[in-house]
């Protein structure tokens, strides 16, 4: 095996992700908990979602580290971003069991560091070399690591997450949850109780099955907790992915808010009262742009990834910016006040927040955004190199941003194309003013691509 074969052949963009039973084992499990316990000492927080196969790979994954000679704290099933909110505040690094918004047969594991953020890819790479080589520290007799549980911890991320917001400031709405089985089920509803806020559930009962909709929150999945909200005559609805680090809406007559626009009307909540530096990956609506120049605000574009967009946000803020909106236009905004994750629990905390300043709903601020129109398009090819030098070609005396494929900037509309990493297709993503900007730019850039190799 060459060394760019094992460049990040198991880590992909959030971590490590599998089938159970064929690629996501616990004897995987167990190797990556020696690798890591090798690469980081003190005392290592477990967490988990709730997938049936969760409480065989954290046993495993504890064991690995137990082994390495690292203490485990096992935290239960808690989302992503409570325990990068409880690594940060106690422990020396931590490990999530968790497939995301994959289906119910998945698992992964999530590295989380000291300042609770994802692993990048050099040390993901580097904790990858380890684990083909076998390169493991084993503790002997005396070295072995105890293993301890704190099964309430997360109760300190739901204060700090509702304390965020002036005490009540939820007083008098009512809003309704799907956490979609997943473990947000104990910290999003009661964040927003705390909050003032009468709250509604569905699906919010730990279970690995997922009976009511599979992790991904899709517009389909989530028809009953639109007919809950109109039902109640809730404010808006919030559902999460399987490890609630993105929370995606619907406004008050039930209707799914594109999550861009949840992104735009986010960043303008933070954004009117601290302006400042927003950091957000080139696959972002330009809608991001029409806040910022409409708040004081400037862009910083990176490559799609929330880890590259935290870490950009921490090393900006570094150099001495004032750093005050990010993430991704996916549901997975990030405050950085809070922490440099995305984080679906905060992500409703500020939406209760952002309406409980004035009297219009949801769908009116919604409705007061550009109309933009984004065209999305999958297109099968390992011709990559090649697809990327034909656009290049013919946008040539256009300014491109090459920062993560090839983004073509147009006044009156944008076009992204961009390689998968891992496997043979690009993404391609036109926005415009209008139908038929985005339309005519759709069209050129087809043109550019021609027919692909397969
Ligand atoms: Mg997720």
């Amino acid at each position: 095996m060459t060394e760019a074969q094992k460049k990040k052949q198991l880590f992909g963009t959030n971590g490590v992700r599998g089938i159970v039973g064929r690629d996501m084992t616990p004897l995987l499990a167990m190797r990556i908990g020696m690798a890591l316990g090798s690469m980081r000492k003190g005392t290592i927080a477990v967490g988990r979602d709730t997938r049936t196969s969760g409480q065989a790979l954290a046993h495993a994954l504890s064991a690995g580290l137990l082994a390495a000679g690292c203490d485990v704290c096992d935290v239960g099933i808690v989302p992503t971003p409570a325990l990068q909110y409880l690594v940060r505040q106690h422990f020396d690094a931590g490990a999530m069991i968790t497939a995301s918004h994959n289906p119910p047969e998945w698992n992964g594991i999530k590295v989380i560091e000291p300042d609770g953020t994802e692993m990048d890819d050099d040390a993901s790479i580097a904790l990858e070399e380890r684990l083909f080589a076998e390169s493991f520290d084993c503790a002997a007799w005396d070295g072995v690591g105890r293993e301890t549980a704190a099964p309430d911890l997360v109760e300190e991320y739901i204060a700090a997450v509702a304390g965020a917001f002036p005490g009540g400031i939820g007083s008098g709405m009512t809003v309704v949850v799907d956490p979609g089985s997943g473990p947000a089920a104990r910290t999003t509803p009661a964040i927003l109780a705390r909050m003032g806020c009468t709250v509604h559930t569905v699906n919010a009962i730990f279970d690995g099955t997922f009976p009511g909709r599979l992790p991904e929150p899709s517009p389909e999945g989530l028809a009953p907790l639109a007919a809950l909200v109109r039902e109640t005559g809730a404010h808006f609805g919030v559902a999460h992915d399987g490890d609630a680090d993105r929370a995606v809406f619907v406004d008050e007559t039930g209707t799914y808010l594109e999550e861009n626009r949840e992104f735009a009307l986010l960043q303008e909540y933070v954004c009117s009262t601290r302006p400042g530096l927003v950091v957000t990956p080139v696959a972002t609506s330009r809608l991001c742009e029409v806040v910022a120049k409409a708040t004081g605000c400037r862009v910083a574009y990176t490559a799609v990834g929330s880890i590259t967009v935290a870490r950009t946000m921490l090393a900006r803020a570094a150099e001495g910016e004032t750093v005050v909106f990010g993430g991704e236009g996916n549901g997975g905004p990030i405050f950085p006040a809070h922490q440099h994750c995305r984080d679906g629990g905060m992500t409703a905390a500020a939406m209760v927040a952002l309406l409980a300043g004035g009297d219009r709903p949801l769908s009116a601020r919604a409705a007061g955004l550009p109309p933009y129109v984004m065209l999305k398009e999958k297109i099968m090819t390992a011709e990559k190199e090649g697809v990327l030098a034909r656009v290049a070609a013919a946008f040539a005396d256009t300014p491109l941003d090459t920062t993560d494929g090839i983004r073509i900037n147009l006044p009156r509309a944008w076009a992204l194309i961009r390689p998968s990493g891992t496997e043979d297709f690009m993404r391609l993503l036109v926005e415009g003013e209008t139908k038929a900007d985005a339309e005519e730019l759709y069209t050129r850039v087809r043109a550019a691509i021609g027919k692909p190799k397969a």
